[in-house]
């Protein structure tokens, strides 16, 4: 099955998909891992977007599809995948459709308070990938999978937040009459524990 999960930033696309991956075996590809993993190498690509990730804007299409479009040529998506943060313009869904079958968009829907409650304590672990929310922590400084020490991202920030907010609203939105035109979109309600908005996707998808 090839699935997309949209949503604003905050809204759990990241948690679902993880927790997605391991149940349904397939992998999860996730834009902003592979942004943040250029970042971290200092590789050309991770120069180049380095202010635009900082800075809570959108990486240029041309880039983001091209990258997409070779992952999703890997073996192991042959059966299927989780994209997580792509897309995220109208341009990207068009390009995405043109060479490949998309099964359904799952949209998680999560109010604007909500999301910069969860936005704001959110920590990420630079080692494994690893994303917490401070309230879940025992210790707020080390990830409770593998030791690491944790981090508040740059772009989590309060003011790159509120722009990742509105690059969303702007440019990400229309994606939801996209895909619902095309009778792909199915919406969740993505506020509540993280147990209860997976079991909510996990009936949609088994219907
Ligand atoms: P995320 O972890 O999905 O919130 O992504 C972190 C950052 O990576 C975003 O704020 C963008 O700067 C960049 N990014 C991730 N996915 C995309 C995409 N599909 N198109 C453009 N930029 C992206």
């Amino acid at each position: 099955m090839n699935i997309i999960l949209l949503g604003a930033p905050g809204s759990g696309k990241g948690t679902m998909a993880q927790k997605l991956t391991g149940e349904l075996k397939i992998p999860q590809i996730s834009t902003g891992d592979i942004f943040r993993k250029n970042l971290k190498e200092e590789t050309p690509l991770g120069l180049q977007i380095k202010d635009i990730l900082n800075s809570g804007g959108l990486v240029p299409d041309e880039i983001t599809i091209q990258i997409v479009r070779d992952r999703l040529a890997e073996p192991d998506c042959a059966d299927g995948y989780i994209l997580d943060g792509f897309p995220r313009s109208i341009v990207q869904a068009e390009a995405l459709d043109k060479f490949q079958h998309i099964d359904c968009a799952i949209n998680l829907d999560v109010d604007k308070q909500t999301i910069v409650a969860r936005l704001s304590g959110r920590r990420f672990c630079p080692d494994c990938s690893g994303t917490f929310h401070v309230s879940s922590l025992a210790d707020a400084s080390v990830c409770p999978v593998c030791g690491g020490k944790l981090i508040t991202r740059k772009d989590d920030s309060e003011e790159t937040v509120l722009e990742r907010l509105r690059v969303y609203e702007s440019t990400t939105l229309p994606l939801i009459e996209y895909y619902e035109q095309r009778g792909k979109l199915i919406t969740v309600n993505g506020t509540g524990g993280v147990e209860a908005v997976y079991r909510r996707i996990l009936d949609v998808l088994h219907k």
